[in-house]
């Protein structure tokens, strides 16, 4: 039993007392230190995660009124919301920014506010805040132009026509949206006699010879008789996906053989054999094929005021919202409805 019970006074004892001191001491000391590890990384995924995650529409308004961050601050964060589509966030920014704003700015964060709304979609909302804007400030182009868009976005083309007399009282150049929103009230009037709305379009074209796709890819749809009679040869190459898709019983040989450019289209598509050759690569390489290739051509625009590239036609960029400025370009391309008819063909 003497084994096993030491007394105090034993150098033994003391040592014994030592080992466990430095045991207690070495497990603490590694037990905070995992505590404060532990604790960091938690604080840190913490601090990360309000970055992660947007704030709330409370968390903003106590943000705002705070005054914590300065206006400018909260204007070009909104407007990176805006930027990277988060228009509900930048929306609720700016209504946050006018309910505390000083009068100085509030016209600009209106205006804001304006084109986010009508960004994200919500026109009439985006109509009134305009209206609000020029009820105090009638000489803002700014907000004419952005009026006059939602009036065309909503269709109400008389509305949007209404808008042009102030902007051009403000020496602003109204002619192309004149003739692109006659255009659009023109085709969407379904009072009008067809050949009274074919007859007002031309009347829209030969005025100012702008908007040509629109025009003609309405009377080559409705009257290729008529269009092929009133064709502006100086406009091909602009309209050579429309003339590229125009049916093979609505050509008009007797223009086609006429006008060099069209007498290459339409051999390279092989409805005639008018040309040999073509300065134009897409076009000689399907003239030099003879159809042996299934190969067509495919298309796309780019916008020249704002360099913004797109699959279809468009008339207004739906960027910069400039009228008139696709510039077409067009490449070799897979024809997929010959592989369609070829197995259609196959299963008969
Ligand atoms: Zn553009």
């Amino acid at each position: 039993m003497d084994l096993f019970f030491i007394e105090y006074r034993d150098p033994l004892f003391s040592i014994i007392i030592f080992f466990l001191i430095i045991f207690i001491i070495t497990f603490f000391s590694y037990w905070w230190g995992r505590y404060r590890r532990k604790e960091d990384s938690r604080h840190l995924d913490r601090f990360l995660r309000q970055f992660r995650s947007l704030p709330s529409k409370e968390e903003l308004k106590v943000l705002i009124s705070s005054g914590e961050l300065s206006e400018k601050s909260w204007l070009l964060l909104a407007s990176s919301y805006y930027k990277n589509g988060d228009y509900e966030k930048s929306i609720e920014i700016y209504n946050e920014l006018l309910k505390v704003s000083n009068k100085t700015n509030a016209k600009e964060t209106m205006f804001l506010l304006g084109k986010t709304y009508f960004k994200a979609g919500f026109l009439e909302r985006s109509k009134h805040i305009f209206l609000e804007i020029l009820k105090h400030s009638p000489r803002t182009p700014q907000a004419l132009h952005y009026l006059l868009l939602v009036y065309e976005y909503m269709r109400d083309y008389k509305g949007a026509l209404d808008v042009l007399e102030p902007l051009d009282e403000l020496g602003e150049d109204i002619t192309l949206d004149k003739a692109y929103l006659e255009l659009l009230a023109t085709m969407s009037d379904v009072k009008l006699d067809e050949d009274e709305k074919q007859a007002r379009l031309l009347a829209i074209y030969k005025e100012r010879h702008k908007l040509a796709y629109p025009i003609f890819e309405y009377l080559f749809r409705m009257n290729p008789k008529l269009a092929w009679e009133h064709f502006d040869s100086s406009k091909s190459e602009e309209l050579t996906e429309l003339l590229w898709q125009i049916e093979a019983k609505n050509l008009n040989l007797d223009i086609i053989s006429q006008n060099a450019y069209l007498r290459e289209l339409y051999s390279a598509r092989g409805d005639v054999e008018f040309a040999q050759s073509s300065a134009i690569f897409e076009f000689d390489v399907l003239i030099k094929l003879e159809g042996r290739a299934n190969a067509t051509l495919s298309f796309e625009y780019i916008c020249q005021n704002c360099k913004g590239t797109y699959p279809f036609v468009f008339t207004r960029c739906s960027s910069c919202h400039a009228i008139d400025t696709a510039k077409v370009e067009w490449s070799l391309s897979r024809k997929y409805m010959g592989d369609f008819s070829e197995e259609n063909n196959s299963f008969q």
